[in-house]
């Protein structure tokens, strides 16, 4: 696991965004939190995708290594464009700082879970369908919980019906292919609403992932706040320095809380390093963390 640390001296920085394999990342809840004190950071979020297991498994291990541990999730949005003829994916960490979120919450990750599974099984119709021996009993058995369609892509490729998950994706999976399968998602504004309503901190991870021009992007980023955004990811390890500086200086003038994390997930991305992201490009004050709380202290 040492590998994987970068510099072992990184008090007074946090890492805010953070998976273990209960998503998608390499490493234990117990693990990371090892990993993290090894580093001395300030403090560490958990945020695996649609589910709080991980950061419940770390819990115990990071109250008993004295590690400030913050509860987080990742969380998939929907963006309509083109006058809502398209619609792309939105990534949204949620931060409940103060604690666990409200049952509406809790409740609707429950119904994206049951929505996820329905179009598995779907999906793995549509494949059958079309001659491909792909069941959903293996996707579950891949993905766990949160399977999903990565997991078709690894079976194709075990299977040989695709020589890469890129091409799995490009011929069978992605939203434009001929066996795809919509499931159904809330907008980001929804979600936006949703995470507020449960004492959470809504935040736009990764805004380069958005993929617009950048009045364009403004503009989105605007009307995300009037829908009650509260902090914007400014240091992540896919954001180059001239960018992070571009994007604290845009939370500023939107007033956004700036936030950061690596999106450290161990061996399965291995340029990336807990705390210092790609070849040490995120280091993320403490500051930022104060400022979260004390937003949350506020309301
Ligand atoms: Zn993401
Ligand atoms: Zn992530």
């Amino acid at each position: 696991m040492s590998e994987l640390a970068d510099s072992p001296f990184l008090s007074g920085f946090v890492d805010l965004h953070a998976h273990t394999n209960e998503s998608d990342g390499s490493l234990t809840p117990a693990e990371l939190v090892a990993l993290g004190k090894q580093m001395d950071l300030a403090a560490l979020a958990i945020t695996d995708h649609d589910t709080f297991a991980g950061y419940e498994k770390a819990l115990p291990h990071a109250r008993a290594a004295g590690l400030d541990l913050v509860r987080g999730i990742e969380l998939n949005t929907r963006l309509y464009v083109d006058g809502g003829r398209t619609h792309r994916s939105v990534h949204l960490l949620a931060y409940f700082v103060n604690g666990e979120p409200s049952g509406e919450f809790t409740a609707w990750l429950e119904d994206e879970r049951t929505e996820r599974r329905n179009r598995n099984k779907a999906l793995a119709k549509v494949l059958q369908a079309n001659g491909m021996e792909v069941t959903f009993e293996e996707v579950e058995a891949r993905g766990r919980s949160l399977a999903g369609r990565p997991h078709f892509a690894r079976i194709l490729v075990d299977k040989g019906y695709a020589r890469s998950s890129e091409e799995a994706f490009r011929r069978y999976l992605a939203e434009d292919s001929p066996t795809y399968v919509a499931r159904k998602s809330k907008t980001t504004e929804e979600v936006i609403g949703i995470v507020r309503r449960a004492n959470g901190i809504p935040v736009i991870a990764h805004p380069i992932r958005l993929g617009f021009a950048r009045d364009a992007e403004r503009e989105l980023i605007a009307s995300f706040k009037r829908a009650g955004l509260v902090g914007l990811e400014i240091y992540h390890s896919e954001h180059p320095p001239l960018l992070q500086a571009y994007y604290h200086q845009l939370a500023k003038e939107l007033e956004l809380l700036p936030t950061g994390g690596s999106d450290f997930h161990g061996t399965v991305k291995p340029d990336i390093r807990l705390g210092t992201g790609a070849n040490g490009n995120v280091r993320v004050p403490s500051e930022f963390l104060k400022g979260m709380r004390a937003f949350a202290g506020a309301e």
